[in-house]
This record gives C-alpha cells, structure tokens and sequence, in this order.
C-alpha cells in the first residue's frame, strides 16, 4: 500500500516575486476587521451564560415556591419544618448518591438538643452541607435527585482560586449564591411550584432515552441513608 504525500502546492515564481500568499492573508485579515466581533474581551467583558448553563452550585431556601412533595419529604425525614428563609435542606443525601464523586460532598445533620415536651423533639436539622468543587464535574446530577429543589447550579462560571481550600464552599456561601442566583435570574429557570421548567430541565421530558435510564438506574442510596431515616 502505497503512502500518499500531502502537502502545501509549492508556490510559482510569480507568487514568490510578489509575496501573494501573504496578499491573500492580509486580504481576509482585512475582511473580518469590520466584522461583528462575537468573542468578548473577559475579564473586562463578561457574557451571561444561558439559563441551562451548569455553573457554581447553590442551596436555596424556603420562600413558598416549594414544590407540593416539599412537606411530605420534610416528614419523612423527620426533619424540623423550616421557616421562610432556612434552608430546603433535609440531609437526604440522594446528591451524594447521584453523585459521580460523592466523597466531594460532607453533609450531616443532627437531633435537635430539646425537652421531650417540646413539639421539635426527635426532629433533626442538617447542620453540615460541604462541597469541594474542585472534585466537581459539573454534570448536574445532584441537581437531578434532590427531591425538595434545593440543590440547584448557578451562571456563575469564573471559577479561580489559589489554594485547594477555598474549593470547599460550606452551607452559608451555598446559600448566598442560591439566594443571589434566584433574585437574579428565579423567574426564568423555575416555574410557580419551584420545579425546573420543561425548557430548562437537564433531560427534557421528551428524552425518553435518558428517561428510561434513569429511571431504572436510581441512585444507590449510602450505607448512611438508614441513619437518616431512622
Ligand atoms: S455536578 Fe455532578 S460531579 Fe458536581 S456535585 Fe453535582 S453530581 Fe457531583
Ligand atoms: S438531595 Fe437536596 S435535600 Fe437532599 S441532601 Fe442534597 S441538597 Fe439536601
């Protein structure tokens, strides 16, 4: 089998004389000088990313958006019943679980230290909610499996940082930038019941494919799931 040299057409003697190759590159240099520049000039410049875009995450709060299961989740996981402004979180962990690196997670929660006679006894509040983003693939998940909407990803895409350490965002700055994400930019990603609306789902109802996938692969749950519930 023969092999089939490729290459650059040598030029002629007439396109060496007068430098046409270089011509013809200051031809289209010349040409895209008055174009629309489409690219921006960060960090001067920024862009807004669409509303699907998987940024940095956030947990959001309540503010009586929450979805109709939100209630009967906070129940189940006998979880203090959060005022207006405390977090959705009920430590359920199924991010971790969906999660592909679930070790970049820390999330614990604890029995409220109160009399018996109080009507929060033997309720818990998720006290610990950590994630390294530096182990983060930003694949959106997590956001998939949290059955009360908490866990959401953000537009927020310039992402930098000198030590390892400040990868780990704690349950406060989490919260920050959900609270910040959805003054911003709530309307256009949720509907009225705090759900993702159809357009702005990961997979769209219509991916059957990624349905089917999904449904008969659910999240294994960790061996700690049975504390939670307990
Ligand atoms: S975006 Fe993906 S990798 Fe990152 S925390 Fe969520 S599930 Fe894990
Ligand atoms: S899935 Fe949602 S509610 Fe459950 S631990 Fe994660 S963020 Fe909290």
């Amino acid at each position: 089998m023969g092999i089939k040299k490729v290459g650059a057409k040598p030029q002629t003697l007439v396109e060496k004389i007068f430098f046409l190759d270089f011509i013809k590159g200051l031809k289209t240099t010349i040409k895209h000088l008055w174009k629309k520049v489409i690219t921006v000039d960060f960090p001067y410049e920024v862009v807004t990313p669409p509303i699907r875009f998987r940024g940095i995450h956030g947990l959001r709060t309540v503010d009586g958006t929450e979805n109709p299961e939100f209630d009967s989740w906070v129940k189940r996981l006998k979880i203090k019943p959060p005022e207006p402004g405390e977090t959705r979180c009920i430590a359920c962990k199924f991010c971790q679980a969906a999660c592909p690196v679930p070790e970049l997670f820390d999330i614990q929660s604890e029995k409220l230290d109160v009399p018996e006679d109080h009507p929060h006894y033997g309720l818990k509040v998720m006290t610990v909610f950590n994630m390294d983003l530096s182990k983060c693939t930003f694949c959106g998940l997590c956001t998939q499996a949290c059955p009360t909407d908490c866990i959401i990803m953000t537009d927020i895409y310039d992402l930098s940082s000198y030590t390892r350490k400040s990868w780990v965002l704690d349950k406060d700055v989490l919260t920050q930038i959900a609270n910040d994400f959805v003054a911003r930019r709530g309307k256009e990603k949720f509907d009225e019941k705090s759900a993702w609306r159809e357009d702005q789902k990961l997979w769209p109802e219509y991916d059957k494919t990624r349905e089917r996938l999904w449904d008969f692969n659910m999240p294994r749950l960790g061996p700690n799931y049975q504390d939670q519930t307990a």
